[in-house]
């Protein structure tokens, strides 16, 4: 399918403050939008100026929420060219979220074809500078229009960029956080493995109660038997427990992130010890209580690494490394940085140029 382009009169460019401007606040000129329906299926791709949407209120979306997103970054090397990184996999992702809502999955050729337009249209909002990017989001939702709960039929693809500044200025930075004792993010069986917004819309109440007691985010336990360790907010997250580093192996409540993925591969190249598999909160509490918990830390596309610095297991809490970025922490945000930057070489085949 070809893509037809609307283009704005006087295109901006990314503001010089980049780095003052809260995530994901300001968007580039263009978004792209494709539609589906059973007699066309995916038809009309087309790149447009950004703007709002008119639906109905008796859209789906807006009253079942089958919505689906992803989240990914368009970054300028050195030499001003700019790569996505592993976006083949933000691909796959969405067409297993899109599996589990039962949205159609969109063609794979022409999501990756729409990645490369739309951040080749708005090249001059790709900000230059270590840490910053353009943050792609892309989102797949629901669009008939009548209030039976029924499986999906018209949708609308779209594809919104932003760009953002580094998401901790110093780099990385390390937050407190405390374990949830009673909010569940997502059970097996659920939504949990899936980027849905209904996933978030259930966070928010812990998030916010977290963040009046002084933490950045919650650490979310499994909704069965509230014992495992799944993610730190909307991050994965890691442990280095007596040398080794563990993360929760993917059970179906927990997203596999492409930044876990990756540094599980970068940690397995250099001969890091890792494991994925099961963690109690007993376990961070015997470790930590025993002097072996060296580091913890969140990670994920928007702030690549974050280190725990104090951990509240509701009971007992626990100050990691001195609340300081450990070496592991710090070598892993270095790698990968690095590649996502073009300033070390990407051995593993990562980045894709776009221009
Ligand atoms: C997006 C997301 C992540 C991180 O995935 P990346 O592909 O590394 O950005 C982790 N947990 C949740 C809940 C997420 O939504």
């Amino acid at each position: 399918m070809t893509i037809r382009f609307e283009k704005v009169q006087n295109p901006g460019k990314c503001p010089e403050n980049i780095g003052e401007i809260p995530f994901g606040s300001v968007f580039s000129d263009h978004m792209f939008i494709c539609d589906y329906s059973p007699e066309k299926g995916w038809n009309d791709a087309r790149i447009v100026p950004f703007g709002p949407f008119t639906i109905s209120p008796a859209s789906q979306v807006l009253n079942y929420a089958p919505e689906i997103f992803e989240g990914m970054k368009a970054y300028r090397t050195a030499s001003g060219k700019i790569q996505l990184f592993r976006p083949e996999e933000n691909i796959k992702r969405m067409q297993r979220s899109a599996e589990r809502l039962c949205l159609p999955q969109m063609d794979a050729e022409l999501f990756m074809e729409a990645l490369r337009e739309i951040v080749k249209v708005d090249r001059a909002w790709v900000p230059d500078g270590f840490g910053t990017s353009l943050y792609i989001r892309p989102i797949e939702f629901a669009n008939d229009v009548h209030l039976g709960v029924k499986t999906p039929k018209n949708c609308i693809f779209t594809i919104i960029t932003s760009p953002v500044g580094s998401y901790f200025k110093e780099g990385v930075n390390p937050v407190r956080m405390m374990i949830e004792p009673d909010d569940v993010r997502a059970v097996r069986g659920g939504t949990g493995y899936t980027k849905c917004g209904g996933n978030y819309a259930c966070s928010l109440r812990a998030g916010e109660q977290a963040a009046q007691k002084g933490f950045a985010q919650v650490l979310w336990l499994d909704a069965i038997e509230k014992k495992y360790i799944e993610e730190g907010g909307g991050m994965n997250v890691m442990f280095k427990i007596d040398g080794k580093v563990i993360t929760p192996m993917l059970t179906g409540s927990i997203l596999p992130g492409i930044t876990r993925m990756s540094i599980l591969e970068i940690m397995r190249s250099e001969g890091i010890p890792c494991e994925e598999r099961l963690i109690s909160v007993d376990e961070i509490r015997e470790a930590a209580r025993a002097g072996k918990l060296e580091e913890c830390f969140c990670c994920g596309t928007a702030a690549v690494v974050g280190p725990i610095g104090e951990l509240d297991l509701g009971d007992e809490k626990f100050l990691i490394n001195d609340f300081k970025t450990g070496p592991i922490a710090q070598h892993l945000y270095d790698t990968l940085t690095g590649i996502q930057w073009g300033k070390i070489e990407d051995k593993f085949g990562w980045t894709v140029p776009v221009c």
